[in-house]
């Protein structure tokens, strides 16, 4: 265990579900309720992230249940001729509580670059919304020994425009993105290896890293959760393909209670 993960500080487990682009009314109704069901108890906070048009359809399927709801998106600007866009504060209007920002298919699939994530993040924090913002290396990447320096790039891009005090609020999910939908997961050591170095990062530029919770993502099934959740500075999930499926959701939140 490292300096940083061992200070006594309690991280409060996390599990987020990203749907992505998955799902209709009569999916979600059974998905939603198989959730709301299993979501009892247990020291892990939950959160799933259904498309756009879902959106509200959880928020009300989920009143009263611990389970939160968040967007996979946002636009930084507030209002105005952006046609197709969605503001922070239209989400917070409908009940949303988090944002995912950044994930490795928005950037790059859809072009967004450093300086693009954090000033959605940046929006994200100013409507009170909280911003899952995704780091993570490709394999080529990985392969030529950068994956630190990409991981670090990506997260300075965020520090330097927030400053420590407001980046102390971001959760940070690593996400290697030959790990995402390919079934391909990083051994709980690589995982490990690479959050001990975004904590170290973020302290060294400021940040209380300490109280930062730090999500792993990328093939997270119930088969492998308990063994990456046993990681000093690994505090829950972003999970994607199973978190369609009640079991897989559910299990996976069982053993972030349990660790
Ligand atoms: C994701 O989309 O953020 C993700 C981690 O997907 P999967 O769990 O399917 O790899």
């Amino acid at each position: 265990m490292n300096d940083l993960a061992s200070v006594l500080v309690v991280r409060k487990k996390l599990v987020v579900g990203n749907w992505k682009m998955n799902g209709s009314l009569a999916r979600n109704a059974a998905l939603l309720g198989g959730l709301k069901a299993a979501a009892v108890g247990g020291e892990v906070e939950r959160v799933v992230c259904p498309p756009y048009p879902y959106l509200v359809q959880a928020i009300e399927s989920l009143a009263g249940v611990p389970i939160a709801v968040g967007a996979q998106n946002l636009s930084a600007i507030k209002e105005g001729a952006h046609t197709g866009e969605v503001s922070a504060s239209m989400l917070t209007d409908l009940g949303c509580r988090w944002v995912i920002v950044g994930h490795s298919e928005r950037r790059n699939l859809y072009g967004e670059d450093d300086v693009a994530v954090a000033a959605k993040v940046q929006a994200a924090l100013d409507a009170k919304l909280m911003p899952i913002l995704c780091v993570g290396e490709t394999l080529s990447q990985r392969e030529a020994g950068q994956a630190e320096s990409i991981v670090h790039r990506q997260l300075d891009g965020v520090v330097s425009v927030l400053g420590a005090e407001r980046a102390g609020a971001v959760v940070v999910a690593y996400e290697p993105v030959w790990a995402i939908g390919t079934g391909r997961t990083a051994s709980p050591e690589q995982a490990q290896a690479i959050h001990a170095s975004i904590r170290a990062f973020l302290a060294s530029r400021g940040v209380n890293a300490a109280e930062v919770r730090l999500l792993y993502g990328g093939s997270v099934t119930a088969a492998n959760a308990a063994s990456l959740f046993a990681q000093a500075d690994i505090d829950g999930a972003l999970v994607g393909g199973a978190s369609l499926q009640v079991e897989g959701f559910s299990e996976i939140c069982v053993a972030a209670a349990a660790s």
